[in-house]
């Protein structure tokens, strides 16, 4: 077995989705935080869903080693100590044992308003994940589990809890609250915002490609089978599309983001639909998918329109409309614009999209170079020289912004 590469701090952060786990192990140096983010020196992945009864287990390392396996998903216990058992046994294993590694992190989605920033987890702060259970049905129990896990395998280790809402804390009241009666805020249905950590993420690194300028007036769109943009001055954020839950917004893979809630009541009256029902049309057959009728991958359904497929052609029509009309609502708030930001799969690879996303914008000036557009390396800016406002294509890294949260906490 290789010898541990590095005598630094060793970090595990563990994504744990509704349908899947992914986890990565990161070796930092003892003195100083790095600049650029590593590459992990383990990466582990559970498909829960995608065969029936079964887990899929993947392991990679940064030596290029990689396994797959498949184990009954029934025991998840069993599965979780599979993969991480990974980590320091068997052909994957990259440290000596167990307690080589020093910290964990955990993306959690819902931190309700309480977590304004990452935390140590405690069991208070364990028992918060719970009771925000009831917002994220889906998500908050698996991080949990992550966390149990841990606890089981690894002991009594430093484990930090990043929280998918904390950026957005931060929203004014404004934007906050729901123009409906107020006793509902008062039980926590509000604007919450999510995919927070790339927000964050992609804040801070625009910031720092373009000089740490002020005001710096930023609209990040994070574009990918969830999408959502953020609208931040000056490190701070005071708007989002996404709201109580990730569904308000933006047209999304196969989510509606915001329809008009009468639509619902009509169903429910006309059509009889209850709240599993109407759950998975709006979270899982609607969006690009829904519209299309072909896919919720926009490639599929870029290739569609480009075999004359008329509803494909529209589904694009209606994404680029709701993401130029969200763009456009986040613009008053802000007071000008220093900067777009694109990010996540769509947002980090469809130059296409990018362009018509921006077309809107031309008024204020903003230009995009097609040539800087089409080439698109990691976090480049793709306005031309002279558009007042700049452009950025970068590249997300929630992982490395958990594993700075748990440095700065460790
Ligand atoms: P998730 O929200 O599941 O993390 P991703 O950020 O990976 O999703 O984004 C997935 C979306 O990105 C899909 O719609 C996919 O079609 C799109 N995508 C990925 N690569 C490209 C590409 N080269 N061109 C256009 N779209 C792309």
């Amino acid at each position: 077995m290789p010898p541990a590469a590095n005598p630094g701090l060793k970090i595990l952060v563990m994504n744990a989705g509704s349908s899947s786990q992914k986890s990565a192990l990161y070796a930092l140096p003892s003195d100083a935080f790095p600049a650029k983010p590593l590459e992990p020196l383990w990466e582990g992945a559970i498909d829960w869903t995608h065969q029936e009864g079964v887990a899929e287990l993947k392991f990679t390392t940064q030596d290029g080693k990689k396994i797959k396996q498949t184990m009954p998903s029934g025991d998840r216990t069993a599965v979780m100590n599979c993969l991480l058992e990974s980590i320091w046994s068997g052909e994957t294993q990259v440290i000596d044992k167990a307690t080589d590694i020093g910290m964990v992190g955990h993306r959690v989605v819902h931190g309700g308003g309480q977590y304004q920033e990452s935390v140590r987890v405690t069991p208070e702060v364990q028992a918060a994940i719970a009771d925000y259970s009831r917002f994220a049905p889906l998500h908050n129990p698996a991080n949990l589990e992550g966390i149990t896990a841990i606890e089981a395998i690894l002991g009594d280790i430093p484990q930090v809890a990043v929280f998918d809402t904390a950026f957005h804390s931060t929203l004014p009241p404004a934007a906050t609250v729901y123009p409906i009666p107020y006793p509902c805020y008062e039980a926590g249905i509000r604007r919450y915002g999510f995919h927070g950590t790339s927000h964050r993420y992609c804040a801070q690194r625009a910031a720092e490609l373009l000089g740490n300028p002020s005001p710096l007036r930023l609209i990040v769109c994070h574009l990918g089978n969830g999408a959502s943009l953020s609208a931040v001055r000056d490190g701070v954020c005071i708007d989002t599309t996404m709201g109580f839950t990730p569904l308000e917004g933006l047209m999304m893979g196969t989510r509606s983001g915001s329809i008009d809630p009468g639509i619902l009541i009509h169903l429910m009256r006309q059509e009889k639909f209850d709240a599993d029902r109407l759950d998975r049309m709006l979270n899982k057959e609607s969006g690009l998918l829904g519209v299309s009728g072909v896919s919720s991958d926009l490639r599929v359904v870029m290739e569609a329109i480009a075999e004359g497929n008329d509803q494909a052609k529209l589904a694009l029509e209606v994404y680029l409309h709701r993401l130029r009309s969200h763009i456009g609502s986040l613009l008053p708030s802000l007071g000008g614009l220093e900067a777009i930001v694109f990010t996540a799969g769509i947002g980090e690879n469809a130059p296409d999209i990018r362009a018509a996303a921006c077309k809107g914008l031309e008024f204020l000036g903003l230009e995009i170079d097609p040539e800087k557009n089409v080439r698109s390396p990691e976090d480049i800016d793709i306005a031309t020289d002279h558009s007042p406002v700049r452009a950025l294509a970068i590249h997300t890294q929630e992982d490395w912004m958990i594993v700075r949260d748990c440095w700065h906490l460790r």
